[in-house]
């Protein structure tokens, strides 16, 4: 399979009040067309950095970002936001959908920014993938945790992205609801969709098909011991 992500040396510097933070410190990772990806590490370890930067949603210091074969660190930033918007969905843990707006409205949401065909009747269709049609017209606030994370999955597939970056999508919810959610970004990666999840819980990386371990800014090469896991896991 092809690379479809691949960052070379990429560097993430904060500076405040003459203090240089490195939330990157020169990262490289591959990251393979439909390969199911989670990424691991402590808190302030640069995970949510360095998903921003995939996601071009944030631009690195230093670095290089090929996307599917482009140099996006090359490009113009309404170029990004075009290629954002046609070949990645996002899910985030919280604040993923609008409040008092239906749960086919929420799923129309990208729509409004590109061009999809029969955007109602694909998103009808994703609303049933996810078992949510009789909550079709049920507003953000009333659905459950799960059931709202099923929505944001299902928003961010509207626009049929390549991939999906998820940020501790599992992260408010209960052990069960975590593991339908998770069988849901299987079966969207067995679908072909490369998936780039992060999570501090072992047992959610455990559905992915690699773990890419980060800490203090750098790739941690090395399989960590049982206590590094536990250390991580009590984040
Ligand atoms: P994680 O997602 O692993 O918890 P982050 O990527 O959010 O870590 O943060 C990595 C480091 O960068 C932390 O030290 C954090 O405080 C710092 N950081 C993140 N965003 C900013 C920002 N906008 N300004 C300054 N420092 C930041
Ligand atoms: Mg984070």
């Amino acid at each position: 399979m092809a690379n479809m992500i691949e960052l070379k040396d990429v560097k993430k510097v904060y500076r405040s009040g003459g203090e240089d933070t490195f939330a990157l410190a020169g990262v490289d990772v591959v990251i393979k067309e439909a390969e199911f990806v989670a990424i691991m590490g402590p808190s302030g370890s640069g995970k949510s950095t360095m998903m921003h930067i995939m996601g071009l949603l944030d631009t690195p210091t230093s670095g290089t970002y090929l996307l599917d074969g482009t140099d996006v660190s090359k490009i113009g930033k309404r170029r990004q936001a075009y290629i954002r918007n046609q070949e990645i969905g996002f899910v985030f843990q919280q604040f993923n959908l609008l409040a008092r707006t239906s749960v086919l409205d929420n799923l129309l949401l990208p729509t409004i920014y590109g061009p999809v065909k029969n955007p109602v009747e694909r998103a009808k269709q994703l609303i049933e993938t996810i078992g949510l049609t009789d909550k079709i017209k049920n507003k953000s606030n009333q659905l459950s945790g799960g059931q709202i994370q099923r929505v944001a999955i299902a928003r961010a597939l509207i626009m049929d992205p390549k991939i999906i970056m998820a940020d501790e999508p599992t992260g408010n919810l209960d052990t069960k609801t975590s593991h339908e959610i998770m069988g849901l970004f299987r079966k969207i990666n067995e679908e072909g969709a490369t998936i780039v999840l992060i999570t501090h819980e072992r047992e959610i990386a455990e559905f992915a098909d690699r773990i890419i371990r980060i800490r203090d800014g750098q790739i941690v090469v090395t399989d960590t011991g049982e206590r590094d896991r536990h250390a991580e896991e009590t984040h």
